[in-house]
This record gives C-alpha cells, sequence and structure tokens, in this order.
C-alpha cells in the first residue's frame, strides 16, 4: 500500500529531515525585535527555496511587517491550506538557558531524544511535520498530496499586524477547502487532539461614582453613598451560589454539549485533581452541574479581573472614596454574540445602581468564540488517522484561551480550521531551553502523511 510506503519513506530519511530543521532553527527570526528583521526575511527565503525543491510555485511575499510564505503546488479535488509561523519568541533570559538558543542540537534525556532550541516546537519543528509529510509523499508518488496551498506569517509571536490585511488582499487566493493548523499539541503525552472549541472574550471596565470628593468616614460615613461598597455588591451578585453567571440572558443561545464530544471527553484522562493540586486548590469553582473540562472549553464565564478604590497604600486612611473600579472578562462559546452581551452587562449594572451613584463602562476588547463545524467529513478522517497513528482515539477538545487565526479564517476566508499540533506541555515554548520531542517530529510528519492520504 502506497501510505505505507511513504510512511516507511518518513522513517528512513528522519535523520535528513532533522537536519534540515536544524538548519531552520539556526535562524534567529525573533519577530518582536527589529534587530531581526533580515533574519526574519531569511527565515521566509529558506521556506521559499525548500518548497521550491518540492514543486511548489512557493514566494516571499512583503508586508508592512515581515513577509508571508505562499506556496501553491498540487492538483486533486480538495484544496486544503496548511498554516504555520516561521518567527519565534525571543530567547531572553539568555543565562536560563544551557546552550545558545540558536545552535540547536538533538539530545539524549530522561524522557528520550529532544530537539532543543527556539522554535522547534513553536512553530518551525511543528510546521516542518507538514513539509516533511509533502517531501516523503512526493518521493513515493512523483507529486504533492493534492491541491495545497501553504501559508506561513512571521509575526505571530508580535501580534500578527499584517495578518488580517494580508488575508483580505488575497482572499481569492487563500481560499481552501479547509485550513490545517499545527500550532498546537497533544492532550497527553501519547493522546492526539484536534482542537474545535475556542473561547472568545469579551472585556469591561466599570467605575461607579458617588459623592463629587473623597470624604471623612468619620464626619460622613453612614449618611454618605460609598462607591466601593455598591461596586462589591453588584460583582458579589455576579455568579449565584451554584456558579453560574446571574446576568440576564447571558446563557441565551448556549448549546449543550453534542452527546459524541461529551462521551469522547469523558473517556479522556483528565486528572482535574491534579489540574487544581498544581496550583494549590483542590474544588473545581465553577457551575456545579458541569465536568471541569466542560467548565474549560465548553462553558462561558465571568471572571473579575482587578478590583480597585479608596485607600490602598501603607498605613490607613478614613476614606469614603469618591469612585470604585472594576475589570471583568467574560470567556464566550458559541452562540454568544460579545456585543449583545456587553449591551446585557451593562443594563444589569446599571439597574442596580442605588440614588447618587452613577457609572462608566469602558469596553475592551472582544472577539467571538470559535467552533469548527466537525460534522465536515475531514474531521472524522483527521480523527481516525491520527488514531491510527498514535494508537488511541484522537479527542475533539476545546482550548480555553483564544488563537485567533482560526477565528480569521472563518471570519476573512469563510473556512473551517482543524488545529492539529504534537507539541507536549514540557515543551517550555516561550521560556529558555525550548525542546521539541523527537518522537513528536517524526509521529507528527507520520500523522500528516496519514491524515493527507484520508483528505485527499
Ligand atoms: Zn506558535
Amino acid at each position: 500500500m502506497s501510505l505505507d510506503k511513504v510512511l516507511a519513506k518518513i522513517d528512513a530519511d528522519l535523520d535528513q529531515s532533522v537536519n534540515r530543521l536544524l538548519d531552520l532553527l539556526r535562524i534567529p527570526s525573533i519577530s518582536t525585535d527589529p534587530a531581526y528583521k533580515s533574519d526574519c526575511a531569511r527565515a521566509a527565503d529558506w521556506l521559499v527555496e525548500d518548497l521550491k525543491t518540492l514543486g511548489f510555485d512557493a514566494s516571499s511575499r512583503p508586508t508592512p511587517g515581515h513577509p508571508m510564505v505562499v506556496a501553491h503546488g498540487g492538483t486533486g479535488e480538495r484544496h486544503l491550506l496548511f498554516y504555520g509561523h516561521y518567527d519565534v519568541q525571543p530567547v531572553d533570559p539568555l543565562d536560563l538557558w544551557d546552550r545558545d538558543p540558536f545552535d540547536p542540537e538533538v539530545q539524549d534525556t530522561a524522557k528520550g531524544r529532544v530537539i532543543r532550541g527556539r522554535g522547534s516546537a513553536d512553530d518551525k519543528g511543528q510546521l516542518m511535520t507538514f513539509i516533511e509529510a509533502c517531501r516523503a509523499w512526493k518521493a513515493v508518488h512523483g507529486s504533492l498530496p493534492g491541491k495545497l496551498t501553504i501559508f506561513l506569517e512571521g509575526e505571530e509571536e508580535s501580534g500578527s499586524p499584517s495578518l488580517i490585511p494580508f488575508m483580505q488582499d488575497n482572499a481569492a487566493e487563500l481560499k481552501a477547502d479547509i485550513a490545517l493548523i499545527c500550532d498546537t499539541g497533544m492532550f497527553e503525552d501519547t493522546t492526539p487532539a484536534i482542537v474545535t472549541m475556542l473561547r472568545g472574550l469579551l472585556g469591561e471596565e466599570i467605575t461607579v461614582y458617588g459623592p463629587d470628593k473623597d470624604l471623612h468616614s468619620g464626619m460622613y460615613g453612614g449618611a454618605a453613598i460609598n462607591p466601593i461598597r455598591v461596586l462589591t455588591k453588584i460583582l458579589g451578585n455576579l455568579h449565584d451560589e451554584t456558579g453560574r453567571v446571574t446576568v440576564p440572558h447571558f446563557y441565551d443561545g448556549v448549546q449543550e454539549l453534542p452527546d459524541a464530544i461529551r462521551a469522547q471527553w469523558q473517556a479522556l484522562a483528565f486528572d482535574h485533581a491534579k489540574f487544581l493540586g498544581d496550583v494549590g486548590l483542590s474544588v473545581p469553582a465553577g457551575e456545579q452541574d458541569r465536568t471541569p473540562l466542560e467548565m474549560l472549553w465548553s462553558r462561558p464565564t465571568a471572571e473579575i479581573n482587578g478590583i480597585w478604590g479608596g485607600y490602598t497604600g501603607q498605613g490607613f486612611k478614613t476614606v469614603l472614596p469618591a469612585e470604585a473600579h472594576a475589570k471583568i472578562s467574560f470567556r464566550l462559546v458559541a452562540g454568544q454574540d460579545p456585543d449583545v452581551l456587553r449591551g446585557h452587562f451593562r443594563a444589569w449594572v446599571q439597574e442596580q445602581l442605588p440614588a447618587d451613584c452613577r457609572v462608566e463602562f469602558h469596553g475592551h476588547g472582544n472577539g467571538p468564540a470559535g467552533v469548527m463545524s466537525v460534522e465536515a467529513p475531514a474531521f472524522d478522517a483527521a480523527r481516525a488517522a491520527l488514531g491510527e497513528e498514535w494508537g488511541k482515539p484522537a479527542a475533539f477538545v476545546g482550548c480555553g484561551g483564544s488563537i485567533p487565526i482560526a477565528g480569521y479564517f472563518k471570519t476573512y476566508l469563510d473556512m473551517d480550521a482543524m488545529l492539529i499540533g504534537f507539541g507536549r506541555d514540557d515543551d517550555q515554548i516561550h521560556s529558555p531551553n525550548e525542546k521539541y520531542d523527537l518522537e513528536c517530529f517524526q509521529k507528527g510528519i507520520r500523522s500528516w502523511a496519514r491524515v493527507l492520504a484520508k483528505l485527499v
């Protein structure tokens, strides 16, 4: 069977694949620091040249920031776009590295062989898993695995300022049937995962005003309204005793988890006692009728991130303050519109204000949740392919944080994204001594070959 030949080719050529990755890792493409601008361009050029050897029509495309790499190749019914990023995080503090971050090497460790160096996991090692899979496929079949567009950016670690304009300007060229993104991790060491739910975010800052100046609590306390008292009472009402958010309409449109996903999550060995124990806690504090994974991945939340007012300096001052402040954020799930929710939250605060108080709101960033249509056959195909490689079923998982790129593909190119990655929790991305397990690199390449075999 030809897939077996591709897998055998991947294994046979692993040393060369590692050497190519080491070459790419030697280029210090730190996107946030202008001193490395030419290195970013060099990394883009390196990738363009490598993709050309595979028969891609590849180019480095200028932007106001660092270049994008865009490559097209192959033919087929389904058009797949692959996304990764060639820029890396800064390396300081340098003295915490055991070696030069840009002099990568393969090391033997107690947990197996690792590729050590900045970018090994985030994201050069991961993006090369896809390119190496294409290389082995081409060697066996003489052609690329289907109609492919490879899209690599160089500003992911610095907020992707050029990404949306570039997507808008080149929408027709970039639009494909589905996007494959390799910049995430495994569920745990040996359980592969496809991220299909990303929570959104809504930020609000509120200021409650009372008396027109700070007052002396001995002279006015009792008769004058205290804005901190008003604010804490309102915020104290944000959750009921079961952990539910009380803002009216907050849960409007929030869907229950499909049974199939619920069953997958129940089968995952998520140790919530350890998860909480690692941060000195023991009891899940969210909605009490939900599992901890639901609390993290599929349920919306409200958190008070900061609260201040009155006198907070050294010693003591019996002030009755004129104003009180808080920052509040909401993690959102599918079905929740951040703008609508902002309105409901503000109305709910306003309603609770007593006489003589007024409130001002300041909105911070917002973004809707991203939920992939896992009914699309590509998702089950990829899940099966990953299961065959790792010997364990892959899980459709959520991600409590936000990965904006997946939402951008949906918003600007109207395509779903499959986030498949092979990182492990101890890869130390963004930290000193970043590594990528050799096993993840090898099995990552093999995984893509299997996924592509099912998708093309
Ligand atoms: Zn990354």
